[in-house]
């Protein structure tokens, strides 16, 4: 069946209601056109705090938003929940995983990204990513139930393995994992165990490259490398992971042109998160093979100038999903990163471009504002990198991260949200406790 534009005017379907598809809708909001705003998931989410959630810091509400209720006051936008399954550029439509077909005159697709075992998906079940809430449900009862399996096991290895706490990648979110994972074990949980000490629990963070948070300045990157020693996590650096399992993971170091030899060597653990690959959407590369268009290794696909498609003018792409390049005047073009700013900003400027068609006036070329990057690590630890007119600005330690905090803060959807998000962290940051730290099912069959 289907489901035509809800009336005359032009309509513009997005695909996915993340940071890119909510600010195009919200750039159309006083349009003369119709929006249809479809998600396979009901809410949109503030994933670069999706950690506290993994970490029992805040609860699901204060980092997500129900997408309907976010629309409620846009009377030109419809929500429908419901996964795309299919583009058909030929004839403007999408196909949604019901079987229907909801056609379009401006497609904007927002359809983000999703974790990359580089070939291991078998590595998934072990070592879960963090991307969406159930994600973060699932790593919070791993992590909850090890120190809780831990206290009734009497086999000294066994133990070890619960309270051997392994995240794998040294990214931001990597980072900020296995920064707050030191502090539950050391401080959130301290004195409310009877049989084992969980600050005797190992966490440790494996990075394949020499250096973590690689994206950001060298000293910045030796900072952050500090703070996460002073934390209590071991940080094992050029350590490639080459087998995941329910009991652990193989490490393998050398090789490199340093000339140490190669070495291998297992770790057991029962907790291992995965923080270390980042594949585009399958729409991506679904949307490449119907209009002909290029993907790049991650899938993302490549977008114009104006994000575009090429020969599809009524298509633009957004976000983690698109290649897309930044063209401010008088300078070479630079990759835009996939960071929600670079979602933010691509989906108000894809918008924009459908009102100047509309318009038949020319569309612009994307410029990419970039204002610097941030990385907490922990409690009073944090690193910034800022970029200003008079050159980079960079700090670390508490000041970092009461701007961390702040920011963060700042860009969540809702007053509420903001309101109970720093509520939690001061509450936390003085009593040192976690409140979030409920299970519904310790065996994992569901969570909410
Ligand atoms: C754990 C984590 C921490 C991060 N931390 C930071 C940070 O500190 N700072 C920063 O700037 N960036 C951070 N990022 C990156 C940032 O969140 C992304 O760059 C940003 O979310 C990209 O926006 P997007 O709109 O492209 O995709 P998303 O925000 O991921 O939204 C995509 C939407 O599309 C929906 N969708 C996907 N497929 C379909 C489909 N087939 N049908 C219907 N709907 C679909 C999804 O449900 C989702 O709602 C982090 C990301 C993660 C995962």
């Amino acid at each position: 069946m289907q489901t035509p534009s809800p009336s005359a005017r032009p309509h513009v379907v997005i695909i996915g209601c993340g940071f890119g598809g909510l600010e195009a809708a919200r750039k159309l909001q006083r349009a003369d056109v119709d929006v249809t705003v479809i998600d396979k998931t009901n809410h949109h989410l503030f994933q670069p705090l999706l950690y506290q959630v993994a970490t029992a810091g805040l609860a699901a509400p204060s980092i997500a938003a129900p997408v309907r209720a976010l629309f409620r006051k846009q009377a030109n936008v419809t929500t429908l929940l419901a996964e795309v399954t299919g583009i058909d550029p030929a004839a403007r439509s999408i196909r949604l995983g019901d079987g229907s077909d909801v056609s379009y005159d401006h497609l904007i697709v927002a359809a983000g990204a999703t974790h990359s075992y580089f070939g291991h998906d078998e590595w998934s079940g072990a070592a879960p990513g963090l991307k969406t809430l159930a994600d973060a449900f699932e790593i919070r009862r791993r992590v909850l139930m090890s120190f809780e399996t831990a206290e009734t096991t009497a086999d000294p290895e066994r133990r070890r393995a619960l309270l051997t706490f392994v995240v794998i990648g040294a990214g931001p979110t990597g980072v900020e994992m296995a920064g707050t994972l030191a502090e539950i074990a050391k401080h959130t949980l301290a004195g409310e165990f009877r049989r084992i000490d969980p600050g005797s629990a190992q966490v440790l963070l494996v990075e394949g490259g020499p250096r973590v948070l690689q994206a950001m300045p060298e000293s910045l990157s030796q900072k952050a490398l500090e703070q996460l020693e002073k934390l209590g996590v071991e940080v094992r650096l050029n350590a490639r992971v080459t087998a995941i399992d329910d009991s652990g993971l193989e490490v393998q170091t050398g090789g490199g042109p340093d000339g140490a030899p190669v070495q291998s060597y297992r770790i057991p653990s029962s907790c291992v998160v995965w923080a270390a690959g980042v594949a585009a959407s399958p729409l991506g590369r679904m949307l490449g093979a119907a209009t002909g268009v290029e993907c790049d290794r991650a899938g993302r696909i490549k977008v114009e100038p104006d994000l575009s498609l090429a020969g599809h003018p009524e298509i633009s792409v957004v976000g983690d999903l698109a290649a897309a390049m930044s063209h401010a005047p008088g300078k070479p073009p630079k990759p835009v990163p996939g960071v929600s700013p670079g979602a933010k900003q691509a989906g108000r400027a894809a918008a924009a471009n459908i009102l100047r068609r509309l318009a038949g006036q020319p569309t612009e070329p994307f410029r990419y504002a970039d204002y610097g990057n941030l990385a907490t690590i922990g409690r009073n630890s944090a690193v910034v990198d800022l970029g200003t007119p008079f050159g980079p600005l960079r700090f670390s330690g508490r000041l970092a991260w009461l701007f961390w905090l702040f920011a963060h803060a700042y860009f969540l959807i809702g007053f509420r949200n903001r309101v109970v998000v720093m509520w939690d962290w001061a509450s936390a940051y003085w009593s040192f406790q976690r409140n979030a730290r409920v299970v519904a099912d310790v065996q994992g069959r569901s969570e909410s």
